[in-house]
Order: structure tokens, then sequence, then C-alpha cells
């Protein structure tokens, strides 16, 4: 029998965590599937599952002092109901998966499998999010981007959870996000692409730009995204190519069941001039 503890507030959580290792359950959309043996077997769970899914204080949204607070247990949804959730956001969260599964799998389990296909993080990263990490002694508050290091890998401590994503509650005028999967639902991303922009007197005054699965982590260069801001909207078409140029080296995909290297990158770019022009 697979061991599990189902807490009733998360300090029992954390305080759990503390005392067990142990591994967070919240949706499970990943982790059955990553644990799974066959059927009739038990998944290969080496250590007692922990329950988060249900605790009521990571299933919150609310705004706050300028940023959006989302509980890290909340449905994906659950994020495209919600008013207060970006429209960048929600465009992503609506591919993915299908609606059964999305109303099990959560935001914060997204963010902790770490995959550099996951669908949530190219607007996470664009958005400049942090994530607060608690363990029953302590809280963090770090930059996305700073928390995964790699497939699959994360800094998160063994007696810590993903408690919350805080956002800035900042409206871009432009608002881009592409997929590219084999099917609209129920595939994962062979490439993704996240745009946001401001625009203001004809000129771009904010621009972030965002690559999923196409490196380790996802991609976003703010050296490129500053040489492009100041420009006149006027001069972007004329400027596509060097941009493209730039960020070609940074597009370091591999080759996988789901699609190639080459295709992977060229498509990528393609979306970044899709992007680009649009704004124009
Ligand atoms: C059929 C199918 C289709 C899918 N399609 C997509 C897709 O289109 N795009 C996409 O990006 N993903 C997709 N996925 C993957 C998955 O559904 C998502 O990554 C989902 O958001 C995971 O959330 P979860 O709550 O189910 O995570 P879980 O499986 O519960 O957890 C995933 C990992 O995060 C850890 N974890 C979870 N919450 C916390 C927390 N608060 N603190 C610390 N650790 C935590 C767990 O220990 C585990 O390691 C798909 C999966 C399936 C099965």
């Amino acid at each position: 029998m697979v061991e599990g503890f189902r807490p009733a507030d998360l300090q029992e959580a954390l305080e759990f965590m503390a005392k067990h290792p142990s591994i967070p359950i919240a949706g499970g959309t990943d982790l059955m599937i990553q644990k799974a043996r066959g059927f009739g077997l038990k998944p290969d769970f080496n250590k007692p599952l922990l329950f988060i899914g249900h605790l009521r204080e990571l299933r919150q949204i609310s705004v706050r002092n300028g940023n959006i607070h989302i509980g890290a247990s909340v449905l994906l949804n659950e994020l495209i109901k919600n008013d207060k959730i970006p429209e960048a956001l929600k465009m992503a969260v609506r591919q993915m998966a299908s609606p059964p599964s999305r109303n099990l799998a959560t935001i914060g389990g997204n963010i902790c499998n770490a995959s550099p296909a996951g669908d949530t993080l190219p607007y996470l990263y664009a958005a400049d999010a942090f994530l607060v990490l608690k363990s029953s002694q302590a809280e963090r508050k770090i930059p996305v981007g700073k928390f995964i290091t790699g497939p699959g890998k994360t800094t998160l401590k063994s007696d810590e959870l993903l408690t919350e994503i805080i956002i800035p509650d900042k409206v871009f005028s432009a608002n881009y996000y592409k997929k590219v999967g084999t099917r609209k639902g129920m595939s994962l991303s062979k490439a993704s692409f996240t745009g946001l922009a401001d625009i203001e007197s004809e000129k771009i005054t904010d621009i972030r730009i965002a690559f999923g699965s196409v490196a380790p982590t996802i991609v976003r260069s703010r050296e490129i995204e500053a040489s492009i801001i100041g420009k006149p909207v006027s001069e972007i078409k004329n400027a596509v190519p060097e941009i493209v140029k730039k960020f070609a080296p940074l597009i370091r995909p591999i080759d996988d069941a789901r699609s190639s290297a080459e295709y992977r990158k060229q498509v990528s770019l393609r979306l970044l001039e899709n992007f680009l022009m649009k704004l124009t």
C-alpha cells in the first residue's frame, strides 16, 4: 500500500515535512505518470505522499499591494475562470491538457515539475513572477528563474513547499502566446512562446520575450529586450532580422519523441518574428 498523510492545514503539512521525508502531491497529474509501474501495480513512491491539493491556504487568489498572489494548489481551470488572472496566463492555461485534467492539475505542480515544456512557465518568466517557499521554520521569496535550475530540477528543499506565486499586477497592451504541439489539446509543447509589450506614443516602452521547450530552462534575455525598448514601432519591421539573429544562439533545443531540434528552433524564431510583426 502507498502511505500518505492528509494534513488539516498548511502548518500541519509543513510540520509533517519537517519530521518525515515525503513527496508533496497536489493534482498528481505529473507524479502519477512519472511513478507509474504498469496496470495493477502500485506506483513507485519511495516516500509517503503528502496531500496538499485541498489546503485552503494554497487555494486563494488575491490582489494585494499591486501584486497578484496565486496559491500553489490553485487548479488550472480556476485560473481560467478568475478575473484577477492576466489574459496572457489564461491563454497558456486554456491550451494545457484537457478540461478534466485541468480540474486536477495545479499551477504549483506545473512549476515544481520544472519541465522546459511546462506551459505556465514562459508567462511566469516574462511577468517576473516570484515564488514563496515555506518550511515550518522559514520563508523565502525568489524569482521563478532562480527556482528552476534545469529539466526537473529546482532549488526546493526537502522540508519546503511552494505556497504562493506572486505576479506584478501589470496590464500589457500586447499579449501574445503560441503553443506548437501535435494536437490542439492533450499534447505537450514542441515549442511555446510568450510575448508581452507596452507601446506608448508609438514607441516600445516595455517588452518581455520568453521561449519554452527550446533549452534546459525557459529562455529570456533582458539584454536583448533592453535593446528593443525605446524603438519606434515603425522601425520594428526593419529590426526583426537583427532581433531574430540575437536570439538564435540562445535557442538550443533537443531532438526527442515530440519533435526535432531543427524544427523547434525554426518554429520558435518564426513565433518571435510573428509577435514582433504584430506590434507594428
Ligand atoms: C494527459 C496530460 C496532459 C498534460 N498536458 C500538459 C500540457 O499541455 N502542458 C503542461 O505544461 N503540462 C501538461 N501536463 C502535465 C501536468 O498536468 C501539469 O504539469 C500540472 O500542472 C501538474 O500539476 P499537478 O498538481 O498535477 O502536479 P503533481 O503531479 O501533484 O506534482 C508535480 C510535481 O510538483 C511537486 N509539487 C506539487 N505541488 C507542490 C508544492 N506546492 N510545493 C512543492 N512541490 C510541489 C510534486 O511533488 C511533483 O514533484 C499534462 C499531464 C497529463 C497527464
